[in-house]
């Protein structure tokens, strides 16, 4: 196993940007964990099932086959053949995944695949329960906040260039909502791991926030 950088955070805190950034400076893997939910999230809105239903869910698992690739600005998602990238941040995916990753088995399944993923080398990896649950050994922990104007701020100019027009107010309610619903479900719920480092993004730049993160994992 080589060396593991696990960074959590709440929702649009940043995680994903970074986590590809610091990947790419050091030469590492990128997983992002968040978007294997959205993908299962996709398949089980795409199949019309019940999303609480956790056993029709994890029907849809089973036949899922996740697949990263590399891509810019973004990693590139596929279920299967089909390319997912764009589908699984939709708002639809986005304002139901908390409740298809409440689903104790759902968590349990995606934790394996993504402790399998980190078996192959050296990984960062964002999400919400990565320092605390996948990889509770990881060598380094981040914890990235902001406060939440900021963030419906970033998820505001990302939507701007999707062509997307939800007022600013109503995204800083589905962040709260999501996070709400993250951090108090039963399951490894979002939470700092005892052995994270915060980050405050709030006033930084992506670029300061990875030097930052690597100035860490070299101390
Ligand atoms: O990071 P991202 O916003 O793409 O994550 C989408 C959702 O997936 C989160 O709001 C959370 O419900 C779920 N998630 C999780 N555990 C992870 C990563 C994401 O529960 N490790």
């Amino acid at each position: 196993v080589g060396l593991q950088i696990a960074i959590d955070g709440p929702a649009s805190a940043g995680k994903s940007t970074v986590a590809k950034q610091v990947a790419k400076q050091l030469h590492y893997t990128y997983c992002d964990t968040g978007a294997m939910y959205r993908a299962l999230t996709l398949a089980a809105l795409r199949a019309k099932v019940n999303l609480t239903d956790e056993s029709a869910v994890l029907a849809i698992l089973k036949t899922l086959q996740i697949q990263f690739k590399p891509g810019s600005p973004q990693q590139r998602v596929f279920i299967g053949e089909q390319e997912v990238t764009q589908a699984i941040r939709q708002p639809e995916v986005t304002n139901n995944v908390s409740t298809v990753a409440a689903l104790a088995g759902v968590r349990r399944q995606l934790v394996r695949q993504q402790q399998q993923i980190a078996q192959q080398g050296s990984i960062v990896m964002d999400g919400r329960d990565i320092g605390t649950a996948v990889l509770p050994q990881a060598q380094v922990k981040i914890f990235l906040v902001a406060s939440v104007a900021e963030r419906a701020r970033r998820r505001y100019q990302e939507n701007v260039h999707k062509g997307i027009d939800t007022p600013l107010a109503t995204l800083q309610k589905e962040i709260e909502i999501r996070d709400q619903k993250d951090s108090t479900r039963k399951v490894s719920p979002l939470t700092q791991a005892k052995d994270a480092v915060r980050v405050d993004t709030t006033a930084l730049s992506i670029d300061q926030v990875v030097a930052k993160i690597i100035a860490i994992t070299n101390e």
